[in-house]
């Protein structure tokens, strides 16, 4: 039987806190109230400003890419990216079942379907091997790009996503994906600042998205960013988030169906502040997994930590139960003390407007999602 108490005991050490301990909270310990009062005081606080152009050239240097462009959410910015590579409506996406509702749902706003192949035990993200299985059994490759011999339908992208900031085998997905002439885009949503071989995530498909919710490691209340080194795409992505208008000084020329998906100045000004910190974040996030590391030692869970070759941001830190009765008790002893901890989610095929979808055997997902419990993970 799994008995929280010490576990209790150690985050309420932590957080020096008898009180409510959530999940995950933003921190504004920086320039943040500075440069919101700056954008209001320079009249500019919608989808133009020196803040998105600022948050932007950040993302550049931060994520090692070419061209970031701002945007409202990072779902709409995974809509995007996916209609980018190329994604129609009826088009088969690759992704995992394993994720957060929005990665299954941006597929599904061009009209395009998830099929949901299994995750790796070890980074709980898209499994390189899975994919391969799946495209050995029904792909085929013409001319213009990956078919499902099964359904006729084009497998237009492969949509890994870093879960909680741990990175997938990104290098052997884009390496098979490459193969079978399918572009990849990566949610990077929970993954900023995480590596994979020195390289940042988000960098390694033709395109990534990151978020800047307000749960997400840095906030600019509501945004996302979509970052990619083909210049071409990321002129395409800043015409098309901005209703498809082509320059021009005062006419109205729109010639595509486009969004409005531009990331307001106000949030921009927001994020910048946050992103000045985010390397002070992440060494605070790293602190603390040790902590937790060291402390689960002594515990019947399992802390889980970056794989080697690996850097982990510690978005969101989690343990593995042994089995899901062992989850459900931790689960309600934990709430039940006013420490926040939550399952990972439910897997995609399981919610009813997925669940005619087509998957694998989802052997990983099934393991995982019985026995991952997210922890108290906020920067002290
Ligand atoms: C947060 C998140 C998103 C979406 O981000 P929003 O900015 O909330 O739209 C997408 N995918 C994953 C995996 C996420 O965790």
């Amino acid at each position: 039987m799994s008995d929280s108490t010490n576990t209790i005991s150690f985050i309420r050490e932590i957080y020096q806190s008898q009180d409510f301990i959530p999940l995950h909270e933003p921190r504004f310990i920086g320039n943040e109230k500075k440069y919101l009062l700056d954008a209001i005081d320079s009249t500019f606080v919608s989808s133009v400003g020196a803040y998105v152009d600022r948050f932007e050239e950040m993302m550049q240097g931060i994520t090692k890419t070419k061209k970031t462009v701002a945007v409202v959410n990072g779902t709409s910015g995974i809509q995007v990216a996916l209609r980018l590579v190329g994604v129609k409506s009826g088009d088969e996406v690759l992704t995992q079942a394993l994720t957060f509702v929005a990665t299954a749902n941006a597929i599904s706003y061009l009209g395009a379907k998830p099929v949901f192949i299994d995750v790796d035990l070890d980074t709980m993200g898209l499994s390189p091997n899975a994919v391969q299985s799946f495209l050995e059994e029904y792909g085929e490759l013409r001319e213009n790009g990956c078919y499902n011999k099964q359904t006729g339908n084009k497998i237009a992208a492969c949509l890994p996503m870093h879960t909680f900031g741990f990175p997938v085998h990104i290098s052997e997905l884009t390496k098979i994906c490459n193969e079978w002439n399918i572009p990849v885009v990566e949610d990077a949503a929970e993954s900023l600042g995480s590596e994979f071989n020195g390289q940042p995530t988000g960098s390694f498909g033709e395109v990534g998205v990151f978020s800047f919710n307000g749960n997400k490691i840095v906030t600019s209340g509501g945004g996302g960013a979509i970052v990619t080194n083909n210049e071409n795409l990321g002129l395409k992505a800043k015409y098309l988030t901005t209703t498809a208008k082509q320059p021009h000084a005062y006419e109205y020329v729109h010639d595509e169906l486009g969004y409005n998906f531009r990331m307001p100045n106000l949030n921009a000004a927001l994020a910048c502040a946050q992103l000045e910190n985010l390397n002070l974040f992440l060494g605070k996030k790293r602190e603390l997994a040790k902590k937790y590391e060291e402390f689960f030692i002594g515990e019947d869970v399992k802390f889980r930590v970056e794989l080697p070759g690996t850097i982990a941001n510690y978005w969101l830190m989690c343990v593995e139960l042994e089995d899901r009765k062992a989850r459900d008790l931790f689960l309600k002893e934990t709430n039940e003390a006013k420490v926040m901890t939550r399952p990972i989610w439910e897997l995609m095929f399981r919610l009813p407007m997925y669940q005619d979808c087509l998957k694998d055997k989802q052997v990983n997902a099934k393991f995982l999602v019985d026995r991952i419990v997210n922890i108290p993970s906020s920067v002290k």
